[in-house]
């Protein structure tokens, strides 16, 4: 198969864990049999730098020609870097939006996964912790209250701040298909999460995801409430498989839910549309603490590149062999300094990627 990847190095730490993912990739397609043809854009700084803006028109295009994007992360030292002297329009983020809104990502995923290896990094309780958890964080990412009509008023004096939380059927039945979908591939749960004792739009929510519910009688599905969803992801993670939830609430749960993981260089994440087009990145940042020095923890990016696989290119026995390689380098004691601990080997960032696609 032939498998045509945008990349976006981006800042920071960014080109160097994407070259480590197209290395493990590259691995891939030479056991499988897959022709892999990468074409690379510029978006955040690396574009400030070049073009004066984040993400020029050509960028998005190439990306829209590619089956899927893979991206590094976008960025710099937000106290230091020009790039946050420039109007907020012309600053690294708003690359990433553009490139959202302009290839209609509305479907955001955020696994969070606790590996038995890095167990010691989770900081809940070890009776709650052992039992291992694999949550997927399904979020709405383009309606709900960060998307609608707000205003600041002033009223008889007194100021007045009106942000508006509106769904139509339509927003929620698409998100609400992906999640069943994605269900179907993983432990065929969807726990749908909502305030509905007392948003109309979370009634709404409730309703189109109950008769979605219906074309996928193989998947269980419960509801329920936000606020008790915080406190189940600390008390009992396990409990979960798919989290089906609208922009703010899936806003503040994936990163709960990350926290809880307790190693950030280790969560991958996507954003797709409606066809089975992606944008894959690690959660973390662009890292300018650490860029350049070979240190960085490529696993994220590793794991963003193997949901490329399973999502855009419905390669579930490549995926697999990506996840299993990192599962095996974790297991025979390999680290990067951010998840290091006693007994182990510490790696840099390009040994970690040669490990992995060794492994493959
Ligand atoms: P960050 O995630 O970049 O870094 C937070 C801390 O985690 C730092 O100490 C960093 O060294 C460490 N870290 C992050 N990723 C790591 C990895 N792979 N391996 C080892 N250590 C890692 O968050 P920040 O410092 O708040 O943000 C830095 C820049 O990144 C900012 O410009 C911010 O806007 C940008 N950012 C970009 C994205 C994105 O591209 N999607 C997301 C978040 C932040």
């Amino acid at each position: 198969m032939e498998l045509k990847i945008t990349c976006i190095p981006g800042d920071g730490i960014g080109p160097e864990i994407v070259a480590e993912a197209k290395k493990v990739l590259d691995a891939v397609a030479r056991k499988y049999g897959h022709t892999m043809n990468y074409t690379d854009i510029l978006m955040g700084g690396a574009s400030i730098d070049v073009h004066g803006v984040p993400l020029t028109e050509e960028a998005i295009e190439t990306a829209r020609n590619a089956d899927a994007v893979l991206m590094g992360s976008i960025g710099g030292d937000t106290s230091t870097s020009p790039w946050y002297q420039l109007p907020p329009n012309l600053r690294p983020e708003a690359g990433l939006l553009a490139i959202r809104k302009a290839l209609n990502l509305f479907a955001n995923l955020r696994p969070a996964v606790l590996y038995e290896e890095l167990a010691d990094a989770c900081p809940l309780r070890k009776e709650i912790s052992e039992a291992g958890f694999d949550i997927l964080i399904m979020r709405e990412l383009t309606g709900g209250l960060y998307f609608g009509e707000r205003k600041t008023i002033e009223e008889n004096g007194v100021v007045k701040a009106i942000d508006t939380l509106t769904y139509d059927e339509n927003e929620i039945r698409r998100i609400a298909v992906k999640g069943f979908e994605i269900a179907k591939k993983r432990k065929r749960k969807v726990t749908s999460v909502d305030k509905a004792n007392v948003l109309d739009s979370s009634r709404l929510w409730r309703r189109v995801v109950e008769e979605v519910a219906k074309d996928y009688p193989e998947v269980t599905l419960e509801h329920m409430l936000v606020d008790n969803c915080a406190m189940q992801l600390v008390k009992d993670p396990a409990q979960f498989d798919v989290i089906l939830t609208e922009n703010m609430f899936g806003d503040i749960l994936s990163d709960e839910a990350s926290m809880v993981t307790g190693s950030i260089g280790m969560l991958a994440s996507a954003s797709l549309n409606d066809t089975r087009f992606g944008l894959y990145e690690p959660s973390h940042g662009s890292a300018p603490d650490i860029a350049g020095k070979d240190i960085a923890n490529p696993i994220a990016t590793i794991l963003s590149a193997a949901m490329m696989l399973r999502y855009s290119f419905d390669l579930d026995q490549e995926a697999d062999a990506v996840e299993t390689a990192v599962k095996r380098v974790l297991q025979e004691g390999y680290r990067t300094g951010d998840i290091m601990s006693q007994g182990c080997v510490q790696t840099g960032c390009r040994e970690m990627g040669d490990l992995v696609a060794q492994r493959i």
